[in-house]
């Protein structure tokens, strides 16, 4: 085994596999597997690809492999073997619509797709029509002779048909290589492909790493799906300094109060809409979670009340917000939460997102791009060693997202975030979203998909979503306007849930005569929202 440099997202794995190979890295569907024995099965995947999927030498294209699949072990190992042949790996969600994970995995130019037990009966939607010929490999099924007759395009293989473990050895990395590759909600209609860099995740984990002091002995949650970038923030933080990945079945994600008491967690990480749900559901009981010494959240607002019950919930963890879009590495600006003076800190009940991360530059500017004075409201602007080099295949958006200020020699990523930072001791506040950008139960969603999907699919021309019922953090769901008589909303409402994602998917698609406009001419959407409270 080896010590690598430079470090790229496996370095830390395999550190822990020389460092604590027999301690546990994973606990997943009441399987446990140490490092030593993660290691083996991801080290025989990634020697399948080796062999099978040959690359051409000096080729330029950036290297990606896919895996479609939940949150389970094979999907674990997936993940790693793409990083052990040295490729950045693209998650393909099985709860997505198959015709969104097709174009994905088109779009993306993976040449090998890993796929889990439970996803391989979704393989016959999500490769139908695919013009590129695929590395199919099954790791968890023996006999995979049906799965290579119905798709004789592609090269299947199944568990007895993987290369040894030992066959695979350590190559090196280049760390402005592709670490991974995350699709995330995109306005016209297109999901856009966030490509993170080993070196702008290195330089994330190494502050998280820092700060939280994790050792073998903690126990992290694993809550979010893989397809969200939150989840590399439980794998490899725990995997860097061999500490235990706990997975929740999603029975279990149901009821997160027994799974935590139950896993002993340490290390507690989620959207705040969890945090919501468990209050909701009375699991905010005072000093039921003794075991959590961090409890941690990410993804959208995250609203006092909740963070004032879960202190009491788990009286020996330090509560800290966590900020950040996909394309600044996950999380970029943090917020301790301090029982004694916090409070006053919050503006309209959310808790600040507080500082940047060590090497991360702030700007809030105003719509021409320059800073707005110390107490002004703006967007958040921020550069540095997280930021991302772009989406996939896409330099125009690319250029509209990130841009250079009037007088800065450096790129910012343009948050679409509306904040305020004084120059006093206050911590810097999240105000809402410049644009249409909605979370809804954590996931980002840009309302302009939903709408774009909407007027292909019912041939009209203007549809207005809007997020309904309003959350503290966000929403719970969706509802569009139509204003054309002809449709059968209904039909169009069941079309909709077939090719977006559960929570994109409209509750309601509803009928009114008119739009209403505001004094710009523009749809009124908060007149729409009027219309729904008024129910
Ligand atoms: P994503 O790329 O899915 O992580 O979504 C990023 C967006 O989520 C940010 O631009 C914010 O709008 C929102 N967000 C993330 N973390 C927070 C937070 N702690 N407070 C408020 N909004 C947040």
């Amino acid at each position: 085994m080896e010590a690598e440099s430079p470090r790229t997202l496996r370095s830390g794995f395999l550190h822990s596999c020389e460092h604590h190979g027999d301690r546990i890295a994973l606990e997943v569907a009441g399987e446990t597997l140490t490092y030593l024995e993660l290691r083996e099965r991801a080290a025989g995947l990634a020697a399948t690809l080796i062999a099978h999927d040959p690359r051409e030498p000096g080729s330029a294209a950036p290297a990606l492999t896919a895996v479609l699949g939940q949150r389970s072990s094979a999907t674990f190992a997936g993940i790693l073997a793409a990083l052990f042949r040295g490729d950045g790996y693209v998650p393909l969600n099985p709860t997505f619509p198959p015709e969104r994970t097709r174009s994905m995995l088109e779009r993306s130019g993976c040449r090998a797709l890993i796929v889990d037990a439970g996803a391989e009966s979704q393989l016959d939607r999500v490769l139908a029509g695919l013009e590129t010929s695929l590395l199919l490999i099954l790791p968890e099924s023996r006999d995979v002779t049906d799965v290579a007759r119905a798709h004789p395009r592609h090269r299947v293989l199944g568990r007895d048909d993987l290369e040894a473990a030992s066959a695979w050895s350590p190559r090196p990395v280049d760390p402005e290589a592709i670490a991974y590759l995350l699709f995330t909600s995109g306005s016209t209609g297109r999901p856009k492909g966030v490509m993170v860099r080993h070196r702008n995740v290195q330089a994330f984990l190494d502050v998280m790493a820092e700060r939280y002091g994790i050792t073998p002995d903690d126990r992290f949650s694993q809550t979010f799906e893989l397809t969200f970038d939150l989840s590399v923030f439980d794998l490899f933080l725990a995997w860097k300094s061999g500490a235990r990945v706990c997975v929740p079945s999603q029975a279990q994600k149901m009821l997160p109060a027994k799974y935590i008491q139950e896993s002993k967690l340490t290390v507690w990480f989620s959207v705040p809409s969890t945090g919501v749900l468990m209050s909701r559901l009375r699991m905010l009981k005072p000093d039921a979670y003794p075991s959590l010494r961090w409890s941690l959240f990410c993804g959208e607002a995250l609203p006092v009340e909740i963070v004032e019950a879960w202190v009491d919930a788990a009286p020996n963890s330090t509560v800290e917000n966590l900020y950040g879009p996909t394309e600044l590495t996950i999380a970029c600006t943090l917020y301790r939460w301090d029982p004694a003076r916090s409070r006053e800190d919050c503006e309209l009940g959310l808790v600040p997102i507080g500082e940047p991360y060590p090497g991360m530059e702030v700007l809030v500017v105003d719509e021409e791009l320059r800073e707005v004075a110390p107490g002004e409201t703006g967007e958040l602007l921020m550069s540095g060693p997280q930021l991302t080099p772009g989406y996939w295949n896409d330099p125009e958006r690319t250029a509209a997202a990130y841009q250079r200020p009037p007088g800065r020699d450096r790129v910012f990523y343009r948050t679409g975030d509306r904040v305020r930072r004084s120059n006093g001791r206050r911590p810097m506040v999240y105000l809402g979203r410049m644009d249409n950008q909605i979370k809804i139960q954590g996931y980002r969603v840009e309302l302009g998909e939903i709408e774009a999907m909407i007027r292909r699919e019912a041939g009209v021309e203007v549809a207005i979503a809007v997020g309904w019922p309003i959350t503290s953090a966000g929403a719970d769901s969706v509802v569009v306007f139509i204003s054309d008589p002809g449709v059968d909303c209904a039909e169009l409402l069941t079309r909709a849930k077939s090719s977006l994602p559960a929570y994109m998917a409209p509750r309601e698609i509803r009928q009114i005569p008119d739009f209403p406009l505001n004094a710009n001419g523009k749809v009124d959407r908060k007149a729409l929202l009027s219309l729904l409270e008024a129910d």
